[in-house]
């Protein structure tokens, strides 16, 4: 018949012909029947590859495919199984059926195209799904992405932490610094977490190729990496010392005002974030209302500014230079009575051979940050995070994307 050769070319799956078709105007719906054309006999089971020419049965699938203008699509499609010698009674293979799931393979990579920018319940609205159902299909389209690329090789990684709450406590992540991509999730933060990694995920040949860690100043992971990855160097890194500058602060702003209460408390509620950005990146309006803070307390006045000034030492590439201005900066602590900074600086002291690795190997500066940005925004606008591997692949595309997009934008 004339229409359904018509309904054959627009849904244009290769090899296949509409020959039954059913429209429902009311409920919106179009329903198409399809079957092999005459000359395509080449079958292929689906386990192994191998071609055939006998069928061992027919059997009628539904599936979801994209939607014709304002219509619902349901396509049912003859599928035929094959008696494989090595896989036995066995689907065959079809080209838009990636999985045994009932949706067709451009439908999964619209939706998973569409997952990129929206959330899954925006997504589940425009192809009339439900939004666990657009989260399975994601995965799915990611987990075919990955299996498609090449990984490059790991020289320099990024270990850091990310508190999940107090339920799940921390999910351990690692990333490439080179490509900015996370590698891998781990749960907890101890030095057998970050061992699964190297046992589970490198060769030994790997572990040996890898040069330079940045990582928080955190005793289980340089354990780990000491043990594991016997040629890296540890560089902690700017984003996890300025973390625990961060804290100090916060630390001297509560002993001065809070835990004196009253009057005191109520002059500075909300405006710790005032202390912990920079100065440079705050208006004027916001500095007056800092320098009001620090007229009220000299001492938190002092631990902003070490804070601001240890963030340039960063900014030196020698490391005699590097260590001068350290010390200069440790010296400065003398005679303050401010106890979180001087903790601080004693594990600063400690941590010495790691900070001044810097300028010995030259690793990327902000990349765990950004990653750990990435992350956390994913957490924060989408449930169905509980899987980690869903988790770790949208992050990955994130990061890859994201990597275009800039490239593109440096073209233009
Ligand atoms: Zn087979």
């Amino acid at each position: 018949m004339r229409t359904d050769s018509e309904f054959t070319r627009i849904l244009s799956w290769p090899g296949y012909r509409v020959y039954r078709l059913e429209i429902d105007e009311k409920a919106k719906t179009l329903k198409l029947w399809i079957r092999r054309k005459r000359g395509n006999r080449k079958i292929e089971c689906s386990g192994c590859g191998r071609k055939f020419t006998e069928v061992a049965e027919v059997r009628e699938r539904a599936v979801r495919d994209l939607p014709w203008g304002e219509f619902q699509t349901t396509v049912f499609i003859e599928i035929y199984r094959v008696k494989c010698p090595q896989c036995g009674v066995k689907r065959e293979k079809v080209l838009q059926l990636p999985t045994k799931a009932p949706f067709s393979n451009r439908l999964e990579d619209a939706v998973g195209l569409a997952c990129e920018s929206a959330a899954a319940r925006q997504v589940a609205r425009q192809f009339f799904l439900s939004a666990s159902t657009v989260r399975r299909i994601d995965l799915r389209y990611l987990e075919r992405w990955d299996a498609g690329r090449r990984q490059p090789a790991l020289r320099q990684m990024g270990v850091d932490e990310i508190h999940l709450g107090k339920q799940q406590r921390f999910l351990t992540v690692v990333c490439n610094l080179e490509t900015g991509e996370p590698l891998w999730f781990g749960r907890e933060r101890k030095k057998e977490t970050l061992d699964e990694f190297f046992r589970t995920e490198l060769s030994a040949r790997q572990r040996r190729g890898i040069e330079a860690a940045c990582v928080d100043m955190w005793e289980p992971y340089r354990l780990s990496l000491a043990q594991r990855a016997p040629n890296c160097r540890i560089v902690y890194d700017k984003f996890h010392i300025m973390q625990h500058a961060n804290d100090a602060v916060d630390e001297v702003r509560r002993a001065e005002f809070f835990r004196k209460g009253g009057r005191m408390r109520g002059l500075v509620k909300g405006k710790s974030w005032l202390l912990l950005s920079r100065w440079v990146h705050l208006d004027t309006g916001k500095k007056r209302q800092l320098n009001k803070l620090f007229a009220l307390n000299r001492r938190v006045m002092k631990a902003h500014l070490l804070k601001e000034t240890l963030d340039r030492l960063w900014s030196y590439h020698y490391e005699g230079a590097m260590l001068r201005y350290l010390q200069n900066w440790i010296d400065q602590l003398r005679w303050q009575r401010l106890e979180p900074l001087r903790k601080l600086a004693l594990m600063l002291l400690d941590h010495l051979d790691g900070i001044l690795n810097y300028c010995r190997t030259k690793v990327p500066l902000g990349v765990v940050e950004a990653v750990n940005g990435n992350i956390k925004s994913l957490l924060r606008r989408g449930r169905g995070y509980q899987n980690l591997r869903y988790l770790l692949l949208k992050a990955q595309r994130m990061a890859v994307t994201n990597t275009e997009f800039v490239v593109l934008r440096k073209a233009a």
